[in-house]
């Protein structure tokens, strides 16, 4: 059995977060294990609340699992604050863990804050040089660079910029640029394009949570940077694709089409 791991927030709609990691997990065949590290409470029409762990309990999840488990891939999602990823760290360097996938989630698309803003130091100083990939959407990626990106040869340049930052591979996703969706793997030498037709859906909740996730699981079952990189869009397009409404908002894609 294949074995991933995700450390991240819970979203109580289910689209996002550690629930849509899990789904895309089992969607994808692999025995998903989770760390949750922070409680949302949220709806399709976006998050109301968010209630931080205790970083000594999350530390013990995680612990608990390396202690007695052989994990296959770790995707790292909302992370909250400086103490939380102070202790993920400290634990994963101390494991030797491969593969890890980060993505740098910081405000959820209806504009709650997911990551304070005065932890983004840490997330990217502490957590970056240990992933294998680092997933930035355009606005996260700009938020890192400190470059505005509207171009494909803007989000190359990012993708430079943000792995000499220390993460082995950069994807900049291209999700929210004009025209078809593109993303961008560069792998501190060169460059490949994943393209996809746009699909037109109103119902894209959890998008980000499940490319990540998708990652890590292709990562956890061998497969190279490119070919998982490659077989999370294909899934992802298709989870779009079917995507259907749920309550009153942005509904979530499908992770079992
Ligand atoms: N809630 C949680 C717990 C998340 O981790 C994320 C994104 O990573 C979101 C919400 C945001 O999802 P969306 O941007 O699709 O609203």
């Amino acid at each position: 059995m294949i074995k991933v791991l995700t450390i991240a927030g819970s979203d109580s709609s289910g689209g996002a977060g550690i629930q849509a990691d899990l789904k895309t997990f089992s969607a994808l065949g692999t025995y998903g294990m989770s760390v949750i590290t922070a409680v949302t409470a949220q709806n399709t029409r976006g998050v109301s609340s968010v209630r931080e762990l205790d970083p000594e309990i999350i530390r013990e999840q995680i612990s608990a699992i390396f202690e007695d488990i052989q994990v296959d891939a770790v995707k790292i999602g909302m992370v909250f604050n400086t103490t939380i990823i102070d202790s993920i760290a400290e634990i994963l360097l101390k494991h030797r863990i491969k593969n890890i996938v980060v993505d740098p989630v910081m405000v959820s698309t209806s504009g709650y804050t997911l990551l304070q803003p005065q932890a983004r130091e840490a997330l990217i100083r502490e957590l970056f040089p240990l992933a294998e990939v680092v997933t930035p959407n355009l606005w996260e990626a700009e938020v890192i660079t400190g470059e505005k990106i509207s171009t494909l040869p803007a989000m190359e340049k990012a993708a430079m910029t943000i792995s000499l930052l220390g993460s082995k591979n950069v994807v900049v996703k291209g999700g929210h640029l004009e025209g078809d969706a593109v993303d961008v793997l560069y792998n501190g030498k060169s460059f490949r394009h994943f393209f996809s037709d746009r699909v037109s859906t109103p119902h894209t909740h959890g998008t980000g949570c499940t490319f990540s996730s998708a990652i890590a699981a292709f990562l956890a079952k061998g497969c190279p940077v490119e070919e998982a990189v490659a077989g999370a869009k294909e899934y992802i397009n298709g989870a779009i694709a079917h995507a259907f409404p749920l309550g009153q908002g942005v509904g979530p894609i499908h992770h079992f089409y």
